[in-house]
């Protein structure tokens, strides 16, 4: 029987696919958060992947075909097997990695678009420093392909699902909370004093009610994960006067896009119920080039929501730079300042030396709370886990120092430590590996990920294999880093 809503059952559905022997595509984690906002209602009025000539449009003119707004080419990337079995007019299954599937997606177009063209228009760059950039040229696939998605199955999060609000919930909340005027924050940071103050001083003046509404997709590599950002979050909620601000968060994968960022983020907040956006200094930017050299002007987001806020529905609440002021210990504009004010400022890479060397973060910075969410997350340096990487031809001395450091690490501290010596790695986790480039690459890469692993969790990992190749030990640099040194 066909229930009341004219869809099959899920279970009907995906036998009827199965028999079909649809095509299907394990969506990428970027894809995965695009999919879940598009069935959310979260991109309105995107019902699918952009096809053919709303992708053109969408990327010269921040337009969808039928003149709506809309700045960022939500598109759909596949490989080339699977762009040679799927077929305009066929349905393509869309999997998570553990083979559940998603959603379907009825194939309108397929094409391979010219990335680079769409690196020039969206981010006004081909700069691989500017992540969008570099994510666009180096990983995404030749071919993409647009249609309406339909859901099978619920996306599932496992962590915070609590206040993993979709669009409809939020809105049930604004009304339950009787709020008229609602001001979105987007954030992909912990939040700190500064964050704090603007979003009061925001609420204040507008007489509003304030949604906390951190991005948990993807954001900047390098960024604090989500895990530790909601805990901080969460942890903040408490200083805002009750019943004025409401934290949930937003699966999205950011472009790091800017100025069309900015837009991009006003209308999905539109689509949340939301009747004001914060839009500060250098909004959804991605830092500097490798000459020092900003990508986007501080202010370029505002310029550009400035214009379009009223098609949107949505007013922006602009805020320019605001920063610390010692003798007044207050937080102030830029044009708030006085001639003889003594401004303090903090960097991120300061935090995060007071961190590693154990030294306190100054309390006009972020909240003791914040402080020791973060301590626990960077512990100091003495008791962070790292990886010692000796490479050098075979028989030139690797294993002998790597033992000799082992022996005396193990005789004179309290420390876990594990050699991943080269013959060792060989016989345990590499056995059926040989000694091409691409096995030799294989191999110091699974070194890599163990030695990681053992980072991660406080251990001092020391690796002693031949590696012969810098983009690999490049590679394994990086793994070790994101968890220790
Ligand atoms: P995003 O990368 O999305 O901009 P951030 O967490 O860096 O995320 O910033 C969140 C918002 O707060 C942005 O609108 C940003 O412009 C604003 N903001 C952050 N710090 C300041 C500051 N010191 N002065 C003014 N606005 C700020």
């Amino acid at each position: 029987m066909v229930p009341k809503d004219g869809k099959e059952p899920f279970r009907k559905r995906l036998v009827t696919l199965a028999k079909k022997q649809t095509v299907a595509w394990a969506v990428t984690k970027r894809q995965l958060c695009d999919l879940q906002l598009l069935l959310q209602g979260a991109f309105a009025p995107l019902d699918g992947f952009l096809c053919r000539n709303d992708y053109e449009s969408v990327v010269h003119t921040m337009r969808l075909e039928n003149g709506a707004l809309w700045p960022i080419p939500i598109a759909l990337d596949i490989d080339d097997a699977t762009a040679e079995k799927i077929n305009i007019g066929e349905q393509l299954m869309l999997t998570n990695g553990e083979g559940v599937a998603l959603a379907t997606l009825q194939v309108e177009d397929k094409w391979q678009p010219n990335l680079t063209r769409e690196a020039e228009e969206v981010y006004g760059s081909v700069n691989p420093f500017h992540p969008g950039v570099a994510y666009l040229l180096e990983k995404t696939k030749l071919w993409y392909i647009g249609g309406r998605v339909e859901a099978l199955h619920p996306v599932k999060d496992y962590d915070f699902s609590e206040i993993r609000l979709s669009p409809c919930e939020v809105k049930d909340k604004f009304k339950e909370l009787g709020w008229k005027r609602i001001i979105a924050f987007q954030t992909r940071n912990p939040m700190h004093r500064v964050h704090f103050e603007l979003t009061l001083r925001a609420l204040q003046n507008h007489d509003a009610g304030v949604l906390i509404h951190p991005v948990v997709g993807e954001t900047k590599p390098g960024d604090v994960d989500h895990y530790t950002r909601v805990k901080c979050y969460k942890a903040l909620m408490k200083y805002y006067p009750k019943d004025k601000a409401l934290l949930s968060l937003l699966p999205l994968a950011m472009r790091m896009a800017g100025p069309r960022e900015a837009l991009w983020h006003a209308l999905i907040r539109k689509n949340y119920g939301c009747t004001h956006f914060i839009v500060g200094r250098d909004h959804a930017g991605p830092g500097v080039d490798q000459k020092g050299l900003a990508f986007y002007g501080h202010y370029a987001a505002q310029h550009l929501l400035k214009k379009h806020q009223e098609e949107i529905g949505i007013n922006m609440v602009p805020f320019e730079m605001m920063q610390y002021v010692k003798n007044r210990d207050v937080y102030v504009t830029q044009n708030e300042l006085k001639a003889d004010d003594d401004v303090q400022s903090i960097s991120g890479t300061e935090v995060r030396a007071c961190l590693a060397e154990g030294r306190e973060i100054p309390g006009w910075y972020t909240f003791q709370e914040i402080t020791e969410i973060l301590r626990s997350r960077y512990p100091s340096k003495h008791s962070q886990g790292l990886t010692i990487f000796f490479t050098g031809l075979s028989a030139s001395g690797k294993s002998t120092v790597a033992q000799a450091l082992l022996a005396r690490i193990l005789e004179t501290t309290d420390r876990k430590a594990t050699l991943l010596d080269g013959d060792l790695v060989r016989r345990h986790l590499s056995s059926e590996l040989g000694f091409s480039k691409e096995h030799r690459d294989l191999n110091i890469l699974r070194i890599g990920y163990v030695a990681s692993e053992i980072t991660k969790h406080g251990g001092i990992a020391l690796c002693s294999p031949i590696a012969p190749y810098d983009n690999i030990r490049k590679e394994v640099r990086k793994m070790a880093h994101s968890y220790g040194a």
